[in-house]
C-alpha cells in the first residue's frame, strides 16, 4: 500500500500509522496542509473493509478540511484521523486514551474532534492525554448542529438572493430532507422567516416535532429530493445529487448542510447546466467548526455567530464567481480555497 501513489494523495505533509498493541488501537492521523495553521478535524471511528480503505478516508477527509476551513476563514489546516474499528463494539478507554497519546505525539501539529462514530464522551478520554482536542463538553461549545444550522440558514439566504433574487424566504417552498441535529435547528429558522416546509425523515417522533412546532408537510423520503418547492435543502445522506435525482430535481437550489451532497464532481457542472444553483456543502455546513474554532476561556457566542453569519458572503462571493468564469460553484468554491491556502504559504515564505 502506497501512500504516495495513492490516488487520494494531494501533497499532504504528513500520514501517521498508529498501533497500540495493549488496546488494539489501530488507527491513521493525516495532515493535509497547515499553511493556514495547525490541521483541525474529527476523528472518524469506522469498521473499514481494509487498511486501504482507511487511508483512502484518511487522505480524502484530511483535505477536505483544508478547503472548509480555508473557506471559513480559520487559522486552520486540513487534517483527519480514523479509527479501524466498530463502534458499537470495540470502544474502551484504554482505546481513546491510546489515540489521545498519538495525537499528542504531533505536538499541536493536529487537534482531534468527534466525527462519525466518535462522540464527546471518548473525545474527552483522549482529553485526559493530549490537550490537543476541540468540541468538548468541558470548556467547549458542545453540540455544534445549532451553529451549523444557523451557517445553513444563512447560506440559503444568500443563494436566494443570488438566484431568486429575494431577500426574504418569507412564502417560499423549502424540502427539509432529515430533520435530526442540524434539519431541526433549520427548520426553525426557515419557519421564524415564513418559509413553508415540506419535510421527510426515517424517524417518526423527529417528524412529529417540526409537524408540531413549525407546521411543516411531510413527504415521503423517497420523493423529498424531487419535491415541486423552489429550495431543496439535503440535510440527511451524502450523494442524494445524483444520476437518478438530477434529471427530476424541481428546485431552483440546492443548499442543505449533509456532506458530499454531489455523488461525483461532475454533478456540479451538470446542476449548473440546468440552472440549478447549488452552494457547496463544505462551505455552507462549516458553522459547527467554526464555533470550534473560538472555543476557549475567552468565549464568546455572538462573535462565534457573527463569524458564523459570514458564510452568507463568502457563498455569494462563490456564486458570482462561478457565473463571471463559467464554471460550477463547487470548482469556484475549490479554486478560491486553493488561493487561500496557497496563498497563505506565499505569505509565510515571503515573511520568513
Ligand atoms: P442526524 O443524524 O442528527 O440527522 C440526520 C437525520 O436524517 C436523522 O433524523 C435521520 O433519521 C434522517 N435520515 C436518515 N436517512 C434518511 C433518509 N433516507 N431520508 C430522510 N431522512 C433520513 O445528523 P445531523 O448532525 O443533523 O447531520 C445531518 C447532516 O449534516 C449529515 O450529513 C452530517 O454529516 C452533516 N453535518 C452535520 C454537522 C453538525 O454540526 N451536526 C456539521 C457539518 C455537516
Amino acid at each position: 500500500m502506497s501512500v504516495f501513489e495513492h490516488y487520494e494523495f494531494d501533497a499532504h505533509e504528513q500520514v501517521v500509522f498508529c498501533h497500540d498493541p495493549a488496546s488494539g488501537l489501530k488507527a491513521i492521523i493525516a495532515i493535509h496542509n497547515t499553511n493556514r495553521g495547525p490541521a483541525l478535524g474529527g476523528c472518524r471511528m469506522w469498521p473499514y473493509a481494509s487498511d486501504e480503505d482507511a487511508l483512502t478516508d484518511a487522505l480524502r477527509l484530511s483535505r477536505g478540511m483544508t478547503y472548509k476551513s480555508a473557506l471559513a476563514g480559520l487559522d486552520y489546516g486540513g487534517g483527519k484521523s480514523v479509527i479501524i474499528g466498530d463502534p458499537r463494539a470495540d470502544k474502551s478507554e484504554a482505546l481513546f486514551r491510546a489515540m489521545g497519546r498519538f495525537v499528542d505525539t504531533l505536538g499541536g501539529r493536529y487537534s482531534v474532534a468527534e466525527d462519525v462514530g466518535i462522540s464527546v464522551p471518548d473525545v474527552e478520554i483522549m482529553a485526559e492525554e493530549t490537550r490537543h482536542v476541540a468540541g468538548i463538553a468541558a470548556g467547549g461549545v458542545g453540540d455544534p448542529s445549532p451553529a451549523t444550522a444557523y451557517g445553513v440558514f444563512m447560506g440559503i439566504k444568500a443563494a436566494a438572493r443570488h438566484r431568486l433574487g429575494v431577500d426574504s424566504l418569507s412564502g417560499l417552498r423549502i424540502a427539509v430532507q432529515g430533520v435530526g441535529h442540524v434539519g431541526y435547528y433549520l427548520c426553525r429558522h426557515l419557519a421564524a422567516e415564513g418559509a413553508e416546509l415540506l419535510v421527510a425523515d426515517i424517524a417518526q417522533d423527529s417528524l412529529d416535532r417540526v409537524v408540531r412546532e413549525f407546521g411543516a408537510q411531510v413527504v415521503a423520503p423517497e420523493a423529498i429530493a424531487t419535491a415541486a418547492v423552489d429550495i431543496y435543502a439535503p440535510c440527511a445522506l451524502g450523494a442524494t445529487i445524483n444520476d437518478e435525482t438530477l434529471p427530476q430535481l424541481q428546485a431552483k437550489i440546492v443548499a442543505g448542510s449533509a456532506n458530499n451532497q454531489l455523488a461525483e464532481a461532475r454533478h456540479g457542472e451538470a446542476l449548473r447546466r440546468r440552472g440549478i444553483l447549488y452552494a457547496p456543502d463544505y462551505v455552507i455546513n462549516a458553522g459547527g467548526v467554526i464555533v470550534i474554532s473560538h472555543e476557549g476561556p475567552d468565549y464568546n457566542e455572538a462573535k462565534a455567530f457573527a463569524h458564523v453569519a459570514q458564510i452568507h458572503d463568502t457563498l455569494l462571493e462563490i456564486f458570482r464567481r462561478a457565473d463571471a468564469q463559467k464554471v460550477a460553484t463547487s470548482e469556484a468554491a475549490d479554486r478560491l480555497a486553493e488561493e487561500r491556502f496557497r496563498g497563505a504559504a506565499a505569505k509565510a515564505t515571503k515573511a520568513a
